[in-house]
Order: C-alpha cells, then sequence, then structure tokens
C-alpha cells in the first residue's frame, strides 16, 4: 500500500461540484443572472445556504473564507446587506419556490446574535415555502455556544447543529489556536439534546500538528461517548501560499504522508466497528440517520457542503462568496465587502464569478456525483462520454478500481476507496490546466 500511496499522492479535487470551482472564471452579467433565476421551476424545491464570514479568533488550520473580528457591528452591518441581497433574490424571482434545507455556513454562523438570526429566517420564509421537512441546520463553534444561545436557536427551529471539533488533545488544540475541552463540547451536546435539537454532527480532523494515532484514537473515544448522528473526518489540507496564516503550523510536526493515511484508515475502521456506517470517502453515519438511510437507497447526493441526502438540484448562495447551482451554470459571490455592497446598493446580486455548463459538463457531473457518492457507475448509463481508457488504466492495474463481467459497471474497489477522487477526476477533462490548485487526494 505505501507505494500506492506515494504514487497518488497528488491535487485533486474534491468533486463537491463539477466542473470544479477553479473553473469559474466569467463574471455572468446581471441579466444573465436574473435569467437563471426567472428560469427557476417554481415547483422544484431549493437548497438555500447561508455565509456568516466572522469568527471570534482565528483556527491556525483554518481554510475558509472568514473575518476574525472582535465587535458585534461588522457583523449587524453584513447581516442588513445579507438581508437586502435577499430582498432582490425575492424581487427578482417574484413566487416562492419550496425551500428543501436551509444551511448556515461560514465562518462562525453562532457568532450572530438570535434577533439576527430571526430576521434572516423570516427573509427566507418571505422568499421561499417552508414544509416541516425543511431542514434547518447550523455549523457551530462550540465556544460561543451558550445554553441561552441553544435555548433561543432551538425556537428559531433549527433542527440539526454541526460541532466543530476536529481533535480533543489539549496539545493539538493549543497548537492549532482552538481551545475547546472535552467538557466544554459534552456539556453542549447535553444542552442542545435536552432543548429538542436532537441532530448533532461532528467535525473531526486528521493531519493537524502535535496529532498522532494515540490522539486520534482518544479523540475518537471522546466522540463515541457523546454518539453524534453523523461523524465527517477531513483531512487537512496545508496550503500556506493561499492561506498564509497555516505558516503558524510549520514550527510543529504534523504526521506525514503515510500516517495521515493510517489516521483516516484507522478511524474508519473504528466508527464502523461501533455502529457507524461509512458513507462516501469521509463521512459516517448512525444506521437511522438519514444520510445512511440516502446512502442505502441510491438517494445520496454531494454538494458544496460535502454528502448529502438533499436532492434539490438547485441551490441558492447568500452571502459573500456563496456559490449557486443552477440547472445550467453556477454562479458564485464576490468575496470583496466594497463590490458586495455596491452591487446590492445597484439593485443587483453580487456574483462574481460564473461557469456555464455545456450539456456534456451536465452529463459529467452526473456520473461524477455517481462515482463519489455510489463508488459504482453504470457507464452505459452515460454513453455521451467516451471511457478515458488511459487515465483510468494505472487504477486499475492497481487494483483500486475495476470493471464488472459485462464491462459496463465501473467499480471503485475497497482498496481503492480512499482514492475515490482520482477514479472522479479520470472523468474530469479540465483537471490537468488546474493541477496545483487542489489539495493533495490523501
Ligand atoms: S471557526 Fe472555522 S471558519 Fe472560524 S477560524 Fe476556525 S476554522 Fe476558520
Amino acid at each position: 500500500m505505501e507505494s500506492l500511496i506515494r504514487k497518488y499522492d497528488r491535487p485533486v479535487p474534491r468533486y463537491t461540484s463539477f466542473p470544479t470551482a477553479v473553473q469559474f472564471t466569467e463574471s455572468p452579467t446581471w441579466s444573465e443572472h436574473r435569467s437563471l433565476i426567472t428560469e427557476l421551476n417554481r415547483s422544484e424545491p431549493a437548497s438555500i445556504y447561508i455565509h456568516v464570514p466572522f469568527c471570534h479568533s482565528l483556527c491556525h488550520y483554518c481554510g475558509c473564507h472568514t473575518k476574525i473580528v472582535s465587535r458585534y457591528e461588522p457583523v449587524k452591518e453584513y447581516i442588513s446587506s445579507l438581508l437586502e441581497e435577499i430582498s432582490i433574490f425575492r424581487s427578482t424571482l417574484c413566487d416562492r419556490i419550496p425551500a428543501s434545507r436551509i444551511h448556515f455556513g461560514g465562518g462562525s454562523p453562532n457568532f450572530t446574535e438570535i434577533e439576527d438570526l430571526r430576521k434572516i429566517l423570516e427573509a427566507l420564509r418571505e422568499t421561499f415555502s417552508f414544509s416541516h421537512e425543511t431542514e434547518i441546520d447550523m455549523e457551530c463553534d462550540p465556544r460561543l455556544l451558550t445554553e441561552e444561545k441553544i435555548n433561543a436557536l432551538s425556537k428559531l427551529d433549527i433542527n440539526r447543529i454541526s460541532l466543530g471539533v476536529q481533535d480533543f488533545d489539549k496539545n493539538v488544540q493549543e497548537a492549532i489556536n482552538r481551545v475547546q475541552p472535552y467538557e466544554l463540547v459534552e456539556k453542549c451536546v447535553y444542552q442542545l439534546r435536552e432543548r429538542g435539537i436532537s441532530h448533532v454532527n461532528f467535525d473531526l480532523m486528521t493531519g493537524l500538528p502535535l496529532q498522532t494515532l494515540e490522539t486520534l484514537e482518544r479523540t475518537l473515544d471522546l466522540t463515541l461517548s457523546l454518539c453524534p448522528d453523523r461523524i465527517a473526518i477531513f483531512s487537512y489540507a496545508h496550503v500556506p501560499w493561499m492561506k498564509k496564516h497555516q505558516l503558524l503550523l510549520e514550527k510543529y510536526p504534523r504526521p506525514d504522508l503515510l500516517t495521515r493515511f493510517e489516521m483516516a484508515e484507522r478511524a474508519s475502521s473504528y466508527l464502523q466497528n461501533n455502529d457507524y456506517i461509512a458513507i462516501g470517502f469521509d463521512h459516517f453515519a448512525l444506521k437511522n440517520d438519514s444520510l445512511a438511510i440516502a446512502q442505502e437507497t441510491g438517494k445520496l447526493h454531494r454538494n458544496f457542503q460535502g454528502y448529502t441526502d438533499d436532492g434539490a438540484k438547485t441551490l441558492i448562495g447568500f452571502g459573500l462568496s456563496a456559490i449557486s447551482q443552477y440547472e445550467n451554470a453556477y454562479t458564485q459571490n464576490t468575496t470583496d465587502p466594497t463590490a458586495y455592497r455596491q452591487a446590492l446598493k445597484e439593485r443587483r446580486l453580487p456574483s462574481a464569478r460564473s461557469c456555464h455548463l455545456k450539456e456534456e459538463d451536465k452529463i459529467r457531473r452526473s456520473l461524477i456525483e455517481r462515482i463519489m457518492c455510489d463508488f459504482r457507475v453504470n457507464l452505459s448509463d452515460f454513453p455521451q462520454i467516451p471511457v478515458p481508457c488511459e487515465n483510468l488504466s494505472p487504477l486499475l492495474s492497481d487494483g483500486l478500481a475495476s470493471f464488472d463481467d459485462s464491462r459496463k459497471v465501473l467499480l471503485v474497489t475497497e482498496r481503492g476507496r480512499p482514492f475515490v477522487r482520482l477514479v472522479a477526476a479520470c472523468f474530469d477533462p479540465y483537471l490537468e490546466q488546474v493541477e496545483n490548485r487542489h489539495a493533495r487526494a490523501i
């Protein structure tokens, strides 16, 4: 295995979209963007993403689009812009369309004061129709989750919280500048459940400074003691040329390539031996969780938030840097706060980049999603796409992928699961042009 790990250690997209975000180039005109909205099918549900790019303290591994603030005023101003953006979308759309899910991501969305969260949800309810099936979930920093806040979140009908945990080891937490003892997370989990927010997810990380197989095992033990519904284990992407603050981590030893691989493997077997079902290549869920059921029934999807049971084909993102997905295009909002406010002042949506999908892109998008979700794809469902024999050949000979007897179904083997992104990449004709802009495959 060691030689395979070294051989395939290369930058590959995570395929949360296809084409991937590095392909977004042209800036759409307002009239093009407006057409994407007016052409939306009013009866098809959309998934809504709200980006809150503020945190109270910088985690030194952070790869997100966020800003560190010590006062609430900048957040307040941002929320009023966000409400303006939702209102422009509403006046463009005219009718309401069903919302399948509302996801608050960041940053630390729970930095937002409850009154402002209420205003956002009210604006969304005026723009989209909610039903009892509309799930509202939020990424939360446990350090900002007081009992009072948890109580108020439950009254806003938030029904799933993802806690950023990363690692419970004190030394690792100090190295990454994110100290949050186990007792703090434990208290949050109990209070969330007590207040009726029964769905709790944990985000963990491997590859962090000072992390070892022993610290990871201890973190997993402590995680199991709190029994989260879902666990995502992300591999730390060290990209200091893009995120300069990550240089602060270079004074600490970090697990090498083989140890990182071993960490992911051990975490996977450990969780699967303790009642969790592996979902895709980096998520785990309890058997009765909707994500596990979606996988079991072939209804697992992948979008910008990772693996999901949300089948909405349209994703509408609000806020700085947020991405929207339409049938024929992606658009991405500007990351520049001044340009963001200026666009809103001119009563247009603040998109700065976009990508128009050709018919072939849409077919490849479905094909790649099936590989990433199911670890298999029936290529006869995609007759328009030539089989990339040359790209697949090394993966086939190394036993990471195989064909069934009919030679129509491409399978990612058990051994090849950690390398699934490389199998998907065989079908990505854009990959070569942007090779240095993705995190490593392992
Ligand atoms: S809480 Fe999340 S978004 Fe904020 S600095 Fe830490 S890693 Fe980045």
